[in-house]
């Protein structure tokens, strides 16, 4: 962290415990079952405290390695080699053994939810609501990966005339780099390594160079719940650590969260070595989000969707809305009540209950995204005032003429604007694809064949219809994209474990 004291001192204000919350959890999973109310005055007073409290320590334990040092090429190897040594014999625990540890990991991360939502805020500069999503998305990670691992990963007995057996089994590959983005600094990050090592792999785990603290308390956690320290190593550090992860010729599977132009350059460094074994690479990458709204959607719904999708959590999701495609018709009369829905939003500090959207995640970020906005006034519809100090990107809305002036994803609270007309939607369809991303979608139609044209003809991973595009939950929605949006399989999905594992046929004559 370039300066964890002013970090912590600008989320740890005052926040209101007596405000009633009127917050509706867009979260990971659909029931509260974890048993929260952030309505209740009591929990946050708690919440307040353990945000107002110190972080917890750099240097907290033997097993999770402290992310205070930078770290070198050679943390990297020497995590790889310990990574590498303990893999006989995690790769031979029952699947069982490891899906109960990774059980014994949820339980933990409920029991310490608080805390970790602190670092949350602290850390990632996420509101409560947004931390309180990523602690219960990792429960979820957990243990659906727990759950699919005891059927997945039973051995497979298959056909053969009498006297021969044949057994399909599904062994881990040897050691996995896990690499996460900072957006979702414990759900994805788990979430990865959770599927790595439930299917029999050990780990090096490489969180983003902004959220250290929160992967050290999540390994910490792990080791706890008996993973054993050798089989899931923690190296912190930047691009430049993450690609002599990539590079170490001992690796055996990459899973990578992160913007695109960071997995070409992975993919590219997993093929230089012409010496080294083909290995998965699994990715999931960034988008240019679009939500389509015709004539016959209910505005109202359109207006509260489209706030939630674009500036929530600041709009730093991988599956944010970025592009706002509305037929002639009804653009005015929605893009009115767009803004007046905005006006009623509030930003500040992220530690403050009553906070919609908080500041970005460092200066880097609020530089590249402020100067981009800033070259777009003449464009703008709608824009918010922001706190001049403190990486606040004002939520903005900027109008387009066409859906290919949209170059690249702008990860922040900013909106576009496009409008189509009646027979355009086709073509509008064809020119979202050919942006070459493929993550999200939203529709609000009323009209059945115009989502079916949407849903056969777009290129996404996840389309949503007269709903938010937000907060995939796990194993309802699995989540991914395609094209430059990422390889698959979906997180969260049946599906995912499969990238993680060596198929073996074994013929036995009996
Ligand atoms: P990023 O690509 O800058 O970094 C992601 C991770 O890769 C970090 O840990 C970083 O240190 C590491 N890294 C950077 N260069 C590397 C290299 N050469 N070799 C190996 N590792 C390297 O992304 P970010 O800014 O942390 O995250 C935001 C991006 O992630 C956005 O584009 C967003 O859309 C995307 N994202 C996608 C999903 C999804 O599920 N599709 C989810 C969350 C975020």
């Amino acid at each position: 962290l370039a300066d964890p004291a002013a970090k912590v001192a600008s989320v740890a204000g005052s926040p209101h415990p007596s405000i009633p919350l009127p917050i509706r959890l867009y979260g990971n999973s659909r029931d509260n079952s974890s048993g929260i109310d952030l309505a209740d005055e009591q929990v946050l007073g708690t919440l307040a405290t353990k945000i107002a409290s110190p972080l917890p320590s750099r240097e907290r334990s033997d097993s999770a390695p402290s992310p205070s040092r930078e770290r070198g090429p050679s943390d990297v190897a020497a995590a790889v080699t310990a990574a590498q040594a303990a893999f006989p014999t995690w790769s031979t625990t029952p699947p069982e053994s490891r899906a109960d540890a990774l059980e014994r990991l949820a339980d933990l991360l409920e029991r310490d939810r608080e805390s970790l939502m602190a670092i949350c805020v602290h850390e990632a500069r996420k509101t409560i609501p947004d931390a309180l999503a990523e602690v219960r998305e990792a429960v979820d990670f957990c243990r659906y990966y727990a759950a699919e691992a005891r059927t997945q990963f039973l051995p497979l007995q298959l056909p053969g005339p009498t006297g021969e057996r044949n057994e399909l089994r599904l062994e881990g590959r040897g050691v996995f780099a896990c690499i996460a983005p900072w957006n979702f600094p414990l759900a994805i990050f788990l979430g990865q390594v959770g599927a790595a090592l439930v299917a029999g792999n050990t780990v090096v785990a490489k969180p983003a160079p902004q959220t250290p603290l929160i992967a050290a308390a999540a390994v910490a956690l792990a080791h706890e719940a008996g993973i054993p320290a050798g089989a899931l190593q923690l190296v912190t550090g930047g691009g430049e650590i993450g690609e002599a992860l990539v590079r170490d010729p001992r690796i055996m599977g990459v899973a990578f969260t992160g913007s695109t132009p960071t997995a070409r350059r992975i993919a590219r460094a997993l093929l230089d070595d012409e010496s080294r074994p083909l290995v998965p690479f699994i990715a999931e990458t960034g988008g240019i989000n679009a939500m389509i709204v015709d004539s016959t959607a209910l505005t109202e719904q359109v207006v509260q969707d489209v706030i939630t999708s674009a500036f929530r959590s600041a709009g730093q999701r991988c599956s944010a809305l970025r592009l706002l495609l509305v037929q002639d018709d009804v653009a005015d009369r929605t893009l009115e009540m767009l803004g007046g829905a905005m006006d009623t939003l509030v930003i500040g500090n992220p530690a403050d209950p009553a906070t919609d959207v908080g500041p970005v995640i460092d200066d880097a970020a609020f530089t590249r995204l402020e100067t981009y906005r800033q070259a777009q006034q003449p464009r703008w519809l709608h824009a918010l005032p922001a706190p001049a100090t403190g990486d606040f990107v004002a939520p903005t809305v900027i109008a387009l003429d066409a859906i290919a002036d949209l170059k690249e994803e702008w990860f922040g609270p900013l909106l576009h604007v496009v409008r189509w007309k009646a027979g355009e939607l086709p073509a509008t369809i064809a020119a979202v694809n050919a942006l070459g991303y493929g993550l999200t979608m939203g529709l609000h139609s009323r009209i059945a064949s115009v989502a079916a044209v949407v849903t056969h003809g777009a290129h996404v991973g996840n389309l949503y219809i007269n709903r938010s595009m937000i907060g995939a939950v796990v194993g309802s929605q699995p989540f991914g994209g395609e094209g430059r949006s990422g390889t698959g399989f979906k997180a969260g999905g049946p599906h995912y474990l499969l990238r993680f594992v060596h198929e073996r046929t074994v013929s036995t004559d009996t």
